[in-house]
C-alpha cells in the first residue's frame, strides 16, 4: 500500500505526519519511509536512519558536435523549454533548462548531438533503528528541477505489495507533487485551519481528484484559526480522519526533531486506527471500481 502524505503549502507538519506515521506501524509489517521532497528533504531528522548507499542520479542533456552541425536550428525551435539558442552558426545549451527529454537528438538531422549526464543530485537509503526502510532524494543546491530526481527515487524502489510505504511529497500542487503522488494508493491530505491552509488544500484536493486517487484529510493544529474549514469539509463531504490539537508542547518536541509517537504515545495508537482507516477507504474503493 503506497500513501502519499501531501500538502497544499508548506509548513503544515506534513513531514511529522509522514515519519510519525511511519514509526506507528513499524509493529503491522515492513514500512518504508520514502522523503521525495528532493529541494529540502529532513525526514531523517525525526527517523534518523543509518544511510547505507548513495547514488548518483543525472539528466541526459545535449552536447552539440560543432564539425558536424550546419546550424540549422531545427533542435531550437523543437526544444519546448528553451534550453538551446542560436548564436549566429553557434548552437548554446543552457543545462539548467534542460529537462532531459531528447528531442533535440532526436530532430537533429544531422546526428549533430550527443547526450551526456548533468549530475542533479543523490539517492540515497538505509534503516533506521526501529527497522524502517529509509529512502531519500536529495537534489543539488541550485539546480532547478525536482521532478526526474523524484521519478529516478520512486523507480528504484520495489517493495512487496504486502509492505507498507510511506511517501512525503513535496508541498503544493506543482509538477513535483503530481510526480510524487503518481502510482498511489491513497492520498493524505494535510492541512491547518486558517484561510492559507484552506486556500492551498483546494489546489491539492483539484490534483488529487483529477488523478483519481482516494484521499482524506489530517487537520493539524486543530483550534487555530477559524472555522471555514470546517464548513468546506462539511459542504464537500470530505472525510476528516484524524485531527491534532495545537500544542506548545507539542510544537516544542516537534521543533526538536521528534515525532507524535515519540512525543505523545497515545499517538501510535491513533495512527495505527488512522491507516486501519485508509485501508478501508482503498479496499472499497478497489471492490467499487472492479465491479463498475
Ligand atoms: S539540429 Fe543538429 S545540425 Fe541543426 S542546429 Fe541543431 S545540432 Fe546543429
Ligand atoms: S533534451 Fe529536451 S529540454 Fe534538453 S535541450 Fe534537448 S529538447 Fe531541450
Amino acid at each position: 500500500m503506497r500513501i502519499t502524505v501531501a500538502s497544499g503549502k508548506g509548513g503544515t507538519g506534513k513531514t511529522t505526519i509522514a515519519t510519525s506515521l511511519a514509526r506507528s506501524l513499524t509493529t503491522k509489517g515492513q514500512v518504508w519511509y520514502v522523503d521525495c521532497d528532493v529541494e529540502a528533504p529532513n525526514g531523517h531528522l525525526f527517523l534518523d536512519p543509518v544511510f547505507t548507499t548513495q547514488a548518483q542520479t543525472s539528466i541526459a542533456i545535449p552536447q552539440i558536435q560543432t564539425d558536424k552541425c550546419t546550424a540549422c536550428g531545427i533542435c531550437v525551435s523543437v526544444c519546448q523549454f528553451h534550453a538551446l539558442a542560436k548564436i549566429g552558426t553557434s548552437i548554446l545549451v543552457f543545462p539548467q533548462l534542460c529537462h532531459g527529454c531528447g528531442s533535440c537528438t532526436w530532430n537533429c538531422p544531422e546526428d549533430a548531438i550527443v547526450e551526456i549526464p548533468n549530475p542533479i543530485g543523490v539517492i540515497e537509503s538505509g534503516e533506521t533503528q526501529d527497522g524502517i526502510h529509509f529512502v531519500r532524494g536529495a537534489l543539488t543546491i541550485s539546480e532547478p528541477m525536482p521532478t526526474p530526481i523524484i521519478r529516478a527515487l520512486k523507480r528504484g524502489i520495489t517493495p512487496p505489495e504486502t509492505d507498507i510505504v510511506i511517501i512525503d511529497s513535496p508541498p503544493g500542487a506543482s509538477c513535483s507533487a503530481v510526480e510524487t503522488l503518481r502510482g498511489s494508493d491513497f492520498a493524505l491530505l494535510v492541512t491547518e485551519p486558517t484561510p492559507f491552509g484552506l486556500h492551498d488544500l483546494k489546489q491539492i484536493l483539484g490534483v488529487v481528484n483529477d488523478m483519481n486517487i482516494p484521499f482524506g484529510v489530517i487537520i493539524n493544529r486543530d483550534g487555530v484559526g477559524d472555522n471555514q474549514m470546517d464548513i468546506f469539509l462539511t459542504e464537500k463531504n470530505i472525510p476528516v480522519l484524524l485531527r491534532i490539537p495545537f500544542s506548545r508542547t507539542l510544537a516544542t518536541g516537534i521543533a526538536g526533531g521528534r515525532t507524535l509517537v515519540d512525543l505523545q504515545p497515545e499517538y501510535q495508537q491513533l495512527l495505527q486506527d488512522l491507516f486501519h482507516r485508509i485501508s478501508t477507504i482503498v479496499s472499497e474503493q478497489t471492490h467499487a471500481t472492479i465491479n463498475q
